[in-house]
């Protein structure tokens, strides 16, 4: 399989189903032949290169911005490059859009009630308790893209059909071969 550089940029709520679509993502890329692939997991790297950043709009960004800077890196080296996190404001994600260029933006959904019903971290439990603040889609804003290559519905769909989605906007749009 033949691929360019891309940042394949996936946002959502909590819960929504980035973690598992990237990881099953990853899986198939690799399954074609990619080699040059990298995921940059929210949650991950939280814990190393933006590790002290809250989750204040500013904070927020600045995770968004760095995680940005190193898919740019990646991605301009022919890297394909898998963004997992919630990275929830529209302007920011513009940004890095524009640094960025081949840029791929999967917009993984599923209702709030769903991503709460599902809690797959126990999170939704701590917020509607009040012992997490700023918690997005709870107390804090999600800001849905506009206009994304691809919108994951994953309360109607498998996670094969999310996969497949993603791949075939791939191949569409040249970043990768059949
Ligand atoms: P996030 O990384 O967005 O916080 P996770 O991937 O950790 O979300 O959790 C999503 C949950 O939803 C998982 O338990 C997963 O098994 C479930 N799920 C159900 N259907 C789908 C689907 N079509 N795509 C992705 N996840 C799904």
């Amino acid at each position: 399989m033949e691929h360019r550089g891309v940042t394949i940029w996936l946002t959502g709520l909590s819960g929504a189903g980035k973690t598992t679509i990237t990881s099953a993502l990853e899986k198939e890329l690799r399954s074609r032949g990619c080699e040059k692939l990298e995921v940059l997991d929210g949650d991950i790297v939280r814990q190393n290169l933006t590790k002290g950043l809250g989750f204040s709009k500013e904070d927020r960004n600045t995770n968004i911005r760095r995680i940005g800077f190193v898919a740019n890196l990646l991605t301009r080296n022919g890297v394909m490059v898998i963004v997992s996190a919630i990275s929830p404001y529209r302007d920011v994600r513009e940004e890095v859009r524009q640094q960025i260029g081949n840029f791929v933006e999967i917009f993984v959904n599923a209702p709030l009630d769903v991503c709460e019903q599902r809690d797959v971290k126990g999170l939704y439990q701590k917020a509607r308790a009040g012992e997490i603040q700023k918690f997005t889609g709870i107390d804090d804003p999600y800001e849905p893209p506009n206009n994304p290559e691809v919108e994951c519905r994953t309360d109607l769909e498998s996670l094969e059909e999310s996969v497949d989605k993603v791949i075939g906007k791939l191949q569409e749009l040249g970043y990768m071969s059949q």
